[in-house]
C-alpha cells in the first residue's frame, strides 16, 4: 500500500507500507480525499510533526472493516475523522473537564494507540471507531473533506461568545477565515469585514457573506470606523498563519472587544501586553474542536447552509503530487485555499 511521508524538513517521500492492522476498538478506512490543511503545511517547513499520522488528518473515507467489539459501525459506511466524546477516565475527564479530554486531543493529533503510523495522505488507514463521525445524506465526499476544518471554525464562534448584531472581522481568508465568515453570519454578525492579501480570497469571501474585504493596510480600521458603531469589531478572528495576524486582529477590536486567535501555531509577532491592556481587549483562544463542533458543521452542510464547495480547487492532488505542491505553496498558489489529495488517484 502507499502513503506519502513527512521524512524531514521539506521532505515528503511517497513509499511503499504495511497494510493497516485491524484492532480490536479500530476500523479500516479506505481513503476517498484527504484536505491539505495549514498544519501540513507548517510541518512540511519544520520536519516536526505532533504524531506520524498527524500529517494528512483531514479526511473522509469509507469503512473497509469493522475491528472486534464494535458496534454501531458498518463497512461501506462514508465517515470522517474526528474526535471521541470524553473518555470520562482521564484526569481532565474526572475533574469535570470533558472539553480538554486527554484522549479525545490525543485522537485528533493522532496519537492515539490504535492510530495508524501514517496519516490520511495514504490508500487505507485504521483509526480508533470512537474518532470516526458518519456523513450525513446531502454531503458528498469533497465536501465532506472540509468537515475538520469547518468544525475547527464553528468551535471558534463558539468560544468567541460573539452576540447577535455584532461586527465581526475575520483577519485571513484561507479555509478558516473562509468559513468563519460564513459561521459568524449564521450567528447573528450585522456585519463581517475581512482583512487578506489576496485578492482571489478577498472576492471569494465576499462571495460566501462578508460585507466587505480589505488588503492589509489601514482601510479595514477606515471601514470599521466609519460603519461601526464602535471603533472596531465586536469580536475579531485571527485566522491566519501570519506571525502578525494577531496584532492586525488586536488592532481591528473596538475598546472592549474580543480577539479570538483560532488554531494557528506560531508566535504571536509583534503583540504586546500593552496593546490588550489599555484597550480591555479580551484574547479567547480556540483550540481543534469537540464532537458537538462537528456535528455542527455537517449539520449546516447538510442543511445546504455552510458552503464548502467554493473552496477547494477543482484539480484533485495525486499522492505523487503532493512534494511539488508543498514546494510551491511556499510562493503561495492562486484560486480556491482548500487542494485535495485523492490517494488512491493514478499518477
Ligand atoms: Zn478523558
Amino acid at each position: 500500500m502507499r502513503a506519502a511521508l513527512l521524512s524531514g524538513p521539506k521532505n515528503v517521500e511517497v513509499q511503499d507500507v504495511d497494510e493497516p492492522e485491524l484492532m480490536a476498538g479500530s476500523l479500516l478506512v479506505e481513503i476517498i480525499y484527504c484536505g491539505v490543511g495549514g498544519s501540513d503545511s507548517e510541518a512540511y517547513e519544520s520536519g516536526l510533526l505532533a504524531a506520524p499520522a498527524w500529517f494528512g488528518h483531514e479526511w473522509v473515507g469509507r469503512v473497509l472493516e469493522v475491528g472486534p467489539g464494535i458496534s454501531g459501525h458498518f463497512p461501506g459506511e462514508r465517515v470522517v475523522g474526528a474526535v471521541s466524546p470524553p473518555c470520562g477516565s482521564c484526569d481532565q475527564c474526572r475533574a469535570g473537564l470533558g472539553q480538554w479530554c486527554k484522549s479525545s486531543l490525543e485522537m485528533i493529533l493522532g496519537a492515539d494507540p490504535l492510530a495508524s503510523p501514517h496519516g490520511a495522505f495514504a490508500e487505507r488507514i485504521r483509526v480508533d471507531a470512537r474518532r470516526v463521525t458518519r456523513i450525513p445524506e446531502g454531503v458528498d465526499n469533497r465536501d465532506a473533506a472540509l468537515a475538520e476544518p469547518a468544525s475547527v471554525a464553528a468551535h471558534a464562534v463558539v468560544r468567541s461568545n460573539m452576540a447577535l448584531g455584532d461586527l465581526v472581522v475575520v483577519v485571513g481568508a484561507g479555509a478558516i477565515g473562509c468559513l468563519l465568515v460564513q459561521l459568524a453570519r449564521l450567528n447573528g454578525a450585522a456585519h463581517v469585514v475581512v482583512v487578506e492579501p489576496d485578492p482571489f480570497r478577498r472576492e471569494l469571501a465576499c462571495d460566501l457573506g462578508a460585507t466587505a474585504a480589505f488588503g492589509p493596510g489601514p482601510e479595514a480600521v477606515q471601514w470599521l470606523a466609519k460603519h461601526g458603531h464602535c471603533l472596531g469589531g465586536d469580536v475579531v478572528f485571527s485566522a491566519s498563519g501570519d506571525p502578525e495576524a494577531l496584532t492586525s486582529a488586536v488592532q481591528a477590536a473596538r475598546l472592549g472587544g474580543t480577539v479570538v486567535a483560532v488554531g494557528v501555531s506560531g508566535d504571536s509577532g509583534s503583540l504586546a501586553s500593552a496593546d490588550l491592556i489599555e484597550r480591555e481587549i479580551t484574547l479567547r483562544a480556540s483550540r481543534g474542536y469537540g464532537i458537538a463542533d462537528v456535528h455542527r458543521a455537517l449539520e449546516l452542510m447538510a442543511g445546504d447552509r455552510l458552503r464548502v464547495s467554493g473552496l477547494i480547487q477543482s484539480e484533485t492532488l495525486g499522492l505523487d503530487d503532493l512534494a511539488q505542491h508543498f514546494a510551491a505553496t511556499a510562493k503561495s498558489q492562486p484560486g480556491p485555499p482548500k487542494h485535495l489529495v485523492a490517494p488512491t488517484q493514478a499518477k
